[in-house]
């Protein structure tokens, strides 16, 4: 077994230029080297966020207003979801938490007894990130949690800066063969077209959908999640920039998938995701074209998927980070945030000397369960519909979901309880979906049944007052984002 003093990233992608600014500022000691392919190119799309992205960007030490100049960068309070529950409704799920809790009874209980009272308004009202959304504003006052709408390729242009700054050699060209150790499997250098040789100890695939190291050469395998998650296109386009961009993306449900609208500062990103056994491709394109708010910029651009995960994300010693791990649905965002949970993984797990079997398997461990409770979340939004207006979502509504997803729904449903697995990522936000699609508990907790009444409306209109002086008190999204680039 090697040391592990040279790590080559195949990749130059979100995730390759991720992974390599953030090895090249934490291990500073490793030879880092990135090979890419400009003919080949990256996916191209992957412009919304979550929260968890300013923890990364804090420990690669980027200053946020810099961030935002190079990136075309807006802020992101949530998701509006709109059709999902059935054509008119709309809810927010938004990144802070709602209401207060209560140690012992999560603020829905309160909420729901607020309803039964006839005393509590939406859900969503009792959320700062909802409200500051729906009013157009943001600040970075309050404790408000955000994230970005970013322009991808320039957030990977500006990591591929400071990596290359900290060292990272990047070398340019098509890998054309991967030379293996006979024995181990391991691989040893990746070959390419002009004839070069890049050798490594350890290999990321950042390759994208093709998994070229952990699948073309590793035949890992891949677990295809297709039958909870249908949609398995997307036709992507630009449009004319929206007049003041809104802080939050647009998901809005269509008869065969969803359609996103991220604002950007000098852009709109658009795309259809649908599901191509009920929907065609020419049909997406012609839908997402009609409903453009703006002049579209360039041709639309198809990109075909397969929802799921690779059945080991570190290998022998190759770690796949990015699309060659998995993609779930860019529905809630999360694909950068598992990007940078792999890197995360990987530098905590980073070999000493040679690679120990017991750090791979945690880092799988780890990895498998970062991408099943996405999954379940993921499905919820599909599942938990009253849409019964097209064959997908009556397919989507009757379909077998995972067993945990199906417990956690019925739990939720019968008593409004609900237990938080690990560190999952998000809490919150399941109350938030769940209440949104119609899901309301038929109980609430004894704590709360014991609350005098007027009790319970003073402290359900003293939340929602203290958030409506917040949200006054912000300027306008847009003006906020001039003053601060100015
Ligand atoms: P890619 O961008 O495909 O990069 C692959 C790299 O490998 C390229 O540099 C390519 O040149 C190189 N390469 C491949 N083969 C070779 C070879 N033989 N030789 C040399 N180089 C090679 N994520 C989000 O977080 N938010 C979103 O809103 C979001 N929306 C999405 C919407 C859609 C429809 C899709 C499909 C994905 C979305 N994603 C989103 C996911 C996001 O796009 C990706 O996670 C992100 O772009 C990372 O991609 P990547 O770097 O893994 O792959």
């Amino acid at each position: 077994m090697n040391a592990i003093n040279k790590v080559v990233i195949l990749g130059g992608g979100t995730a390759g230029w991720m992974a390599a600014a953030a090895l090249a500022k934490v291990l500073g000691h490793l030879t880092v080297e990135l090979v890419e392919s400009e003919q080949i190119g990256t996916v191209g799309v992957g412009e919304a966020t979550i929260p968890t992205l300013l923890f990364f960007n804090r420990l690669l030490g980027i200053d946020e207003v810099d961030l935002l100049r190079e990136t075309q960068a807006t802020f992101k309070l949530g998701i509006a979801f709109e059709n999902w529950r059935r054509p008119g409704s709309d809810y927010f799920h938004g990144f802070g938490s709602t209401g207060k809790d209560f140690w012992a009874a999560g603020f829905h209980n309160f909420w729901r007894r607020g309803i039964e009272e006839g005393m509590a308004c939406s859900f969503g009202d009792y959320c700062l990130e909802v409200q500051a959304a729906r009013a157009g504003r943001f600040s970075h006052e309050g404790g408000i949690n955000y994230a970005y709408h970013i322009d991808a390729s320039r957030y990977g242009q500006y990591l591929c800066k400071l990596a290359q700054r900290n060292g990272v050699k990047r070398t340019e060209g098509r890998v054309t063969r991967v030379e293996q150790q006979p024995q181990t499997g391991d691989i040893v250098a990746l070959e390419l077209a002009d004839g070069s040789r890049v050798q490594g100890d350890l290999f990321i695939d950042c390759s994208g959908f093709r998994g070229l190291l952990i699948e073309q050469t590793l035949a890992c395998g891949y677990e295809d999640w297709s039958h909870w998650l249908p949609c398995d296109r997307a036709v992507a386009i630009a449009s004319d920039v929206l007049p003041d961009a809104p802080p939050y993306t647009r998901a809005i449900a269509h008869d065969s998938g969803w359609r996103w609208q991220i604002p950007l500062r000098e852009r709109t990103g658009n795309g259809l995701v649908y599901a191509s056994h009920h929907l065609s491709d020419d049909e997406a394109a012609a839908r997402l074209l009609s409903e453009l708010d703006g002049e579209a910029h360039g041709e639309p651009r198809y990109i075909r998927f397969t929802t799921g995960r690779r059945r080991q994300q570190w290998y022998k010693n190759c770690v796949a980070i990015g699309l060659s791990a998995g993609f779930i649905e860019p529905l809630e965002s999360t694909s950068i945030h598992l990007i940078q949970q792999n890197i995360l993984k990987l530098i905590k797990l980073f070999p000493s000397d040679v690679i120990l079997s017991q750090d791979r398997d945690e880092f799988n461990r780890h990895a498998d369960f970062d991408y099943e409770q996405i999954l379940d979340f993921i499905v919820l939004h599909y599942h938990l519909t009253e849409r019964d207006d097209s064959a997908f979502w009556r397919h989507c509504a009757s379909m077998e979901v995972p067993a945990s997803l199906h417990e956690r729904i019925a739990l939720f449903a019968e008593s409004g309880r609900f237990f938080v697995r690990n560190n999952e990522l998000f809490v919150d936000s399941w109350f938030q979906v769940m209440i949104g699609q119609g899901l309301v508990p038929k109980r609430y907790h004894r704590v709360v049944a014991q609350m005098p009444v007027p009790e319970l409306e003073q402290f359900l209109s003293s939340i929602r007052r203290t958030i409506n002086a917040k949200v006054e008190a912000m300027p306008a999204h847009s003006f906020y984002l001039e003053r601060l680039l100015a």
